[in-house]
Formats: structure tokens, sequence, C-alpha cells
């Protein structure tokens, strides 16, 4: 039996993150679905959204210096870029068909700008953060830091010509993705042709969802789905029973669920409100280091 749909989120309303991400919240960790997305947090998915040229001389478009505990940020880049720097000292440009793979952990923080390339040039921007929560045993590491290139990520070919799947993360059959991740997951960038039927693989016992970008796309026994439509699956069932009308874009994110306490404010995820308030002292007492 194939995963069945639980729930079809419906398209969420957006709002400005900094100046430079027009972002839809799919989901969040405060919402009544937090068991259910485990081990993601946060699906931000920004655009599609047209950017006019910045004119010379002003700064690129995004979010300042703010910080991160408890949990990873992974941004991928679907069309456009975006300039990272954080306290750890790692800076980065992540283009097209990138993704970064932030582990935060015990802290840092970063800004997030758009790319000097991309503000001179101005264009389609889409872009999508997830943030992948990690186990109490993992929130107090050191930060770590994976710029994963376009070239780096092994690229899966559906059967039938139906597609394939660039795999982020996670497996797919005897193909290990590009990412090192702290609990057993999968992320994986589905392209598909019209028509194309398939069933993509996630396990039994993972958490699972698939959300379009581009449809109309059949998920399990409901859709239509279309742009930034999100369906949650069981954890029981094995596979993803997906049928495309168009060429079609998706997101699936599988997981095995964290099962612990999340208590989140903001930019911190711990398990404990004790821990949300050291991390708010150690964020105001400069503890989270500092951007050069
Ligand atoms: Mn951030």
């Amino acid at each position: 039996m194939t995963k069945k749909v639980l729930h079809v989120l419906p398209t969420a309303g957006q709002h400005w993150v900094g100046d430079g991400f027009p972002a839809r919240t799919l989901f969040g960790y405060t919402g009544p679905l937090v068991d259910l997305v485990s081990p993601f947090l946060l699906f931000d998915y920004t655009g599609p959204w047209h950017f006019e040229p910045q004119a010379p001389g002003r700064r690129p478009r995004g979010v300042g210096q703010h910080p991160h505990r408890g949990f990873e940020t992974v941004t991928l880049v679907y069309d456009g870029g975006v300039a990272h720097a954080d306290s750890a000292g790692h800076r980065g440009i992540i283009g097209p068909g990138d993704v970064q793979w932030m582990t935060a952990a015990s802290g840092i923080l970063h800004e997030e700008f758009h790319s000097e390339a991309f503000s001179a040039r101005g264009g389609r921007f889409e872009v999508v953060q997830l943030w992948v929560n990690l186990p109490a045993a993992a929130k107090m590491s050191p930060p770590t830091y994976q710029p994963i290139l376009a070239t780096d990520i092994p690229v899966v070919a559906l059967p039938d010509d139906a597609g394939q799947v660039r795999v982020i993360a996670g497996r797919l059959g005897d193909v290990q993705g590009a990412a090192r991740t702290v609990t057993e997951l999968n992320v994986w960038d589905v392209t598909l042709k019209p028509g194309a039927e398939v069933v993509l693989p996630a396990p039994h016992g993972h958490n699972t969802m698939a959300c379009v970008l581009s449809g109309p796309v059949h998920i399990g026994d409901r859709g239509p789905l279309g742009n930034a439509q999100l369906a949650v699956l069981d954890r029981g069932g094995e596979g993803v029973a997906v049928r495309a009308d168009a060429d079609a874009k998706l997101l699936v994110l599988s997981g095995v669920p964290i099962d612990e306490p999340v208590v989140g404010y903001g930019p911190f995820v711990m398990n404990s409100w004790e821990e949300i308030q050291q991390a708010a002292d150690d964020f105001n007492s400069g503890r989270f280091g500092a951007l050069r």
C-alpha cells in the first residue's frame, strides 16, 4: 500500500522576511502538524517572484544578521542567488541548483542576502528554506556547514522516462544523497514529465510530505495540486504515488520522526522553555559570536 494523504495544506499567506524573501510558510513548528512533519520543523517557500535589478550602490535585498540554535537551515535555490555569511566564518553564494545545509546546532549568527550578481541583474527568484530538527543530543554540538553545489547532487532517472530525482539528502535506491544528515531523512528534488505516473519510494515509518512547486500534480488520491500546495502523508504505507498532468516540479521530504518535545521561540528550537531562555540569554550576552 502506498502512503495515504492525510492533509493537503491550504496555500499559506505571504510575508516578507527582510526585504528579500517574499515567503509563504507552508508549515511551522508551532502548528498542529508538528508530530506529522518531524524531523522537519518549517517549510518557507519564497517566490516565484520577479525582482527588478537593484540600483547600483544599494545594498542587495535580504535579511541582516540574526541567530539560530537547535536545528539546521537548508536553503535550496531554484532561481536567483543567495549570499550567506555566518559567525562560524562560513561564506558562500548559493546559486541555481545549489543547496546550503547549515547546521546551526549550538548557535550561529548569520545574514542572508541576494547575491551581488543577482541583485544587479534581477529576474526570477525561487528559493525554499527548510528547518530540520536535531535530536536533543546534537542540539548543542558545534555548528557545521555543507555548501552543496548542483554538480555534487546525484541525479536518478525515473523508469519509463518519467523524469528525474536529485537526491539532495538521504537515499533513493542505491544512490546516496549529497548531504550528511544527523538523523535518517530524505530530501528529493523531483522533476516529472507530462503524464508521468510514479511511486517515489519513501519508506514505511517515515513521516512524508510532498510539496508541489509546479503542477498540476495528483498525489495519492488527492489532486490536482498546484504551486505551493503541500500534501502530508501517513507514516505507514510505502511510497508516494504521484501523477503529473504537465511538466511538474515537487519537493519530497521524508524522515524518521524525532520523538522529543519541540519548544521553539523565533529562531530557537529546543526541548524546553529553560533551554529557550538560555538561548535568549546567550544571544543577548554576545555568546553567539560575531559576523566579521
Ligand atoms: Mn536564517
